[in-house]
């Protein structure tokens, strides 16, 4: 049966991916930690989504007995209580059972018995399964079965993104589940000698030469950026958005690194000549006529910002897996001497109390400029459908919206180092203009939404005002952050 730990593991899932990635990363992440860039605010919103997934999906299997360690620290606890779990005839559905195999140890999300034969699950909070997960997939399969357990099947369960919830949450339906067996076995050679080259990886004395590459952001940004990157000097091809990453790596390598060292055929392509010369005068370079004739098509001096929250799983009737909805909104306008912010009652949330919200702040207006109106008009196309008779004002709301990002999508305004993706904030910071401030310098979109997720799922939680006071300021902050973009724009048009 299943190995009892002999020695501290030297490998896990995450590691495992990361030295997939680069052996580089590994080492460094097992002995330079200290080098690591701090964590990023949208990197840790999304570790909690993946969480609340994990947790809702073992609806797929209920009344399993959880075998997590009290701390991710005692992950070898784990090990040894899911082989004794294993053993019990009456125990047929084991939570985060973990394994251990070669010094690699993994925590798989449902392990369940059916016909006397255990297969596993493992739960993904995306909508299709990358090759990130297939690796995964690959390495828990190899670590379970190296470990003495035999799997008659294993899946991995990812949401469904054209469900639609009907009179509650059916979980079979909001996950798809699909069966990576044949592929799992196929890769368990590839695996073995993978693992045996990463863990020789993290006994080097020094770090693998690995020069940066594409790999340093895919399949995920790498922690050790600000350290490998130091030499990248200040001006470099990496500024130019527009090229491939490729192409700049492959620049960079052959001692372009940069805008100074590019050919004449690209330097002076019009294309790219802009943001060249953008870049190596470190100065904005602003096509008055066309940014003047751009804000002229939406002369009232008004933003509005709704705030959106995207439930994984839906929590309203016909509505899907990570569908908007707005949580509130925001307006404001030239001579206002604070945003006028309407956030919706969490404890009695009404989506259509949100939408109607939405149409009596900007009733008045004939123009509106947004950030990111794709993602706005999306959630009024979606208005739409759930109510049919707001349809008139909903297509009238979506025909005033204007996009304030347009001057950077439209080469009429070029900042060096432009770098998408961009937010107010850091456009704002960009240009040196003043951003207001939160009292939580990290909030971001999808923390906000996760903290209204939080409101509406707890209502009765007695830290809510506290929350609640913060998401207020947060919505103030960026209505208030809207309108300096458009005044950022109104001002160098001048
Ligand atoms: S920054 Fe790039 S080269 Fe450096 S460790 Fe990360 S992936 Fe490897």
């Amino acid at each position: 049966m299943t190995e009892k730990p002999k020695k501290k593991a030297i490998l896990s899932k995450s590691t495992f991916i990361k030295g997939m990635q680069c052996p580089k990363a590994l080492y460094l992440h097992k002995n330079r930690y200290f080098l690591r860039d701090p964590l990023s605010a949208e990197q840790l919103a999304r570790f909690s989504r993946g969480t609340d997934v994990g947790i809702y999906a073992q609806n797929l299997f209920p009344g399993g007995v959880d075998a997590s360690p009290k701390t991710h620290f005692q992950m070898a606890q784990s090990v040894v209580k899911t082989a004794a779990l294993i053993q019990q005839p009456e125990v047929n559905v084991i939570y985060e059972a973990a394994f251990e195999h070669e010094e690699v140890i993994v925590a798989l999300d449902i392990l369940y018995r059916e016909n006397n034969q255990w297969k596993g699950v493992e739960v993904k909070s995306s909508r299709s399964i990358s090759e990130t997960y297939r690796w995964d997939a690959a390495l828990q399969y190899y670590v379970i079965t190296g470990s003495g357990l035999e799997l008659e099947d294993f899946s991995v369960a990812y949401i469904n993104e054209d469900y639609k919830r009907q009179g509650g949450v059916d979980a079979h339906k909001l996950f798809h589940m699909e069966s990576l067996l044949i592929l799992v076995k196929e890769r368990r050679e590839e695996v073995a000698q993978k693992v045996q080259e990463l863990k020789d990886v993290t006994r080097l004395k020094n770090s693998p030469p690995v020069p940066i590459g594409v790999q340093c952001n895919h399949p995920y940004p790498c922690d050790f950026r600000g350290h490998c990157w130091k030499k990248v000097p200040a001006d470099s091809v990496f500024l130019l958005e527009g090229i491939s990453e490729e192409q700049k790596f492959e620049w960079y390598h052959a001692g372009i690194a940069s805008v100074d060292d590019l050919p004449a055929g690209i330097a002076n392509d019009k294309n790219w000549s802009v943001q060249i010369q953008s870049i190596k005068e470190k100065k904005v370079i602003v096509d008055k006529p066309a940014l003047t004739a751009f804000l002229q098509t939406c002369e009232t001096a008004r933003v509005f910002q709704p705030f959106l929250f995207a439930p994984v799983v839906p929590f309203l009737d016909n509505t899907s897996p990570y569908q908007a909805l707005p949580f509130g909104n925001g307006k404001t306008h030239a001579g206002n001497s604070a945003p006028e912010i309407k956030m919706e009652n969490y404890a009695a949330f009404s989506l259509e109390a949100a939408v109607e919200n939405m149409l009596e702040t900007t009733s008045s207006s004939d123009c509106l400029w947004v950030f990111g109106v794709a993602k706005i008009k999306e959630l009024l196309a979606n208005c739409k459908i759930l109510y049919p008779l707001l349809e008139n004002d909903l297509e009238l709301l979506s025909g005033k919206l204007k996009e304030l990002l347009t001057p950077l999508e439209r080469g009429m305004v070029v900042y060096p180092g432009m770098k998408v993706p961009l937010s107010p904030e850091k456009i704002l910071k960009h240009f040196g203009a003043e951003s207001a401030g939160f009292p939580d310098k990290c909030m971001i979109p999808e923390q906000a939404d996760a903290l209204f997720q939080k409101l509406i799922s707890n209502p009765d939680w007695e830290n809510n005002a506290g929350i609640a006071d913060q998401l207020e300021v947060y919505m103030q902050s960026k209505t208030d952050n809207l309108f300096r973009l458009l005044q950022l724009w109104t001002n160098l048009m001048m």
